[in-house]
Parts: structure tokens; C-alpha cells; sequence
């Protein structure tokens, strides 16, 4: 059974795209075989991958492509079996379909068509929203059979702009997928050294009772340097607390999901 989870939040910079990334590279670790969706035109997941954006011009299709039609999405994927991960790349293309989409057929409801012809190859699709509530974003939610992850910075005004959030989800479960819920939060960022970084958990924990993970994600530099690496945590600096934080949150899912965790050497010990 696949299982697909999109990761939401329209403010930028609170690590949708990181823990996309390394979620997925860790259940890919854990055995599984996931598919991440790059659907923010700054193609942030794509580059943080190793891939370069402008391929497109090489040839290279990838989201914009499947959305509006002109290409399926199986032979796009790339795979990097040492990242354990697959990735359908963005481009900057992908900022027009903001402006095509709603021209075409069932516009919010594309990605989860799309999507519908290859998840069965996949265990996990993890969906990498803008940080916008635009059309993109709704074909992520509406895509998002199995819930929406939402990470939370553990910074001043955590919570500022969840509202919004919620009122799309809601907006989005009237009118096109019923069955949309809150998967989880993922704090993200977090410094136990500050007292506000503890208040944040707490507040968070307040207001999304019992859908917050057990896991949060330190801050930490290694994560904020892995990208322009290309590379995932889990390959980058697998020693690293963050990546022992991304492999605990990955195993936190799994267990939630009922799905057997193998007995793998857990990295960084
Ligand atoms: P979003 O996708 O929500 O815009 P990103 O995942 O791109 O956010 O994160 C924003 C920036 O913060 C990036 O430069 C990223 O490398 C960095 N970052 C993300 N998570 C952490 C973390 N736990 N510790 C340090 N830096 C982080
Ligand atoms: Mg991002």
C-alpha cells in the first residue's frame, strides 16, 4: 500500500523542503521505496538532490510537465539509488503553471491523477509545497491521500499563519478530498538552549494535541550545508544529531504506519 504524505506550510524557510528530503532518505534507508514530488518552481528539493534545474533545456521533464499534461510521469523520475530516494525534479516552468492550470480540466485534482498511475511502483510519495496556498498547493493537498505533514520552526511566531493553513485544508476536504487530515507537525529548528524553543514545543503541542511527533529536529548546520553538497543528511553527515533526528522521525512514521522496521545498524552510533 502506498502511502502519500505532502508537506505544507505557505511560510518559507521552515523546512518543508529539508525534512522532504530527509524523511525521505531515511525511509528509503529503513527499506522503503520513496518518491519525492518537487513542486515548488525554485526547485529547492531538485537542487538539494544533486540535479540541476536548468536541465530542463537537456531535455529533462519533471513536474510542470506532468501537470499540465505533456508528459507522464514514470519515465521522469530520477532515481539515486545512494540516496535511496526518487525524485520527479522541478523547474522554473513550473511558476507558469500557477497561471495555466486553472485554463485546464479539474485543476487541483492533476498531481493526484498523475500520481495515480505510478504509486503502486512506491511505498512513500512525499509532496514538497511552495510557501504559497495557490494552485500548486492545492493539487499537493488534494494529492495528499494519507495526510499532510506540517513542519513548525520552533521560532517567535510559530504558530502565525496555521489558521491559514487549516482554513485551506479545510477548504480543500470540502471540495476535493474528503478524507484530508493532519498527518502530523514536525518541529523543526529547534535550540534547547533557548527558553523560547522550549515554549514553542509547548505551544504547538497545545494547539495540534496528539499530532505532533515525538521527534524534533535540532538545529543544525550540518543540515544547513547538505544541500549545496547535493546530498541528503542521511549520506552527508550521517553521524550527525540531525540526521539521527530525521532517522528517528522516519522511524516514528513507520511504526505509526504499522510497517516492520529492519534491523539496520542505526546511523550515527
Ligand atoms: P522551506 O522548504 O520550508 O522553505 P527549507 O527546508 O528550505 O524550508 O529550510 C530553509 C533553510 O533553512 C534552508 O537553507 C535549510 O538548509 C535551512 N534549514 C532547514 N532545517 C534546518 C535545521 N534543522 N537546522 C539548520 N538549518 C536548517
Ligand atoms: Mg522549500
Amino acid at each position: 500500500m502506498t502511502r502519500i504524505y505532502t508537506l505544507v506550510n505557505q511560510k518559507g524557510g521552515v523546512g518543508k523542503t529539508t525534512s522532504a528530503i530527509n524523511l525521505g532518505a531515511y525511509l528509503g534507508y529503513y527499506g522503503q521505496r520513496v518518491l519525492l514530488i518537487d513542486l515548488d518552481p525554485q526547485a529547492n528539493a531538485t537542487l538539494s538532490l544533486g540535479v540541476d534545474k536548468t536541465a530542463d533545456k537537456k531535455g529533462m521533464r519533471g513536474t510542470y510537465e506532468v501537470l499540465i499534461g505533456a508528459a507522464p510521469i514514470g519515465q521522469n523520475v530520477l532515481h539515486n539509488p545512494r540516496f535511496k530516494i526518487s525524485l520527479l525534479p522541478s523547474s522554473p516552468a513550473l511558476a507558469g503553471a500557477e497561471v495555466e492550470l486553472p485554463n485546464l480540466p479539474d485543476q487541483g485534482l492533476r498531481l493526484r491523477s498523475a500520481l495515480e498511475l505510478v504509486s503502486d511502483r512506491y511505498d512513500y510519495v512525499l509532496i514538497d509545497c511552495p510557501p504559497s496556498l495557490g494552485v500548486l498547493t492545492v493539487n499537493g493537498l488534494a494529492a495528499a491521500r494519507d495526510g499532510v505533514i506540517i513542519p513548525v520552526q520552533c521560532e517567535f511566531l510559530a504558530l502565525e499563519g496555521l489558521g491559514q493553513i487549516t482554513a485551506t485544508i479545510n477548504r480543500v476536504r470540502v471540495s476535493l478530498h474528503p478524507e484530508l487530515t493532519v498527518r502530523g507537525v514536525v518541529l523543526t529548528m529547534f535550540d534547547g538552549r533557548t527558553r523560547l524553543a522550549v515554549d514553542v514545543v509547548n505551544e504547538v503541542r497545545r494547539h495540534f494535541p496528539n499530532k505532533v511527533f515525538q521527534s524534533i529536529i535540532p538545529r543544525s548546520i550540518r543540515l544547513a550545508e547538505a544541500p549545496s553538497f547535493g546530498q541528503p543528511i542521511s549520506t552527508y553527515a550521517p553521524e550527525s544529531s540531525a540526521a539521527r533526528a530525521y532517522a528517528a522521525l522516519a522511524r516514528e512514521i513507520l511504526e505509526q504506519d504499522g510497517i516492520h522496521i529492519p534491523d539496520l545498524p542505526e546511523q550515527g552510533d
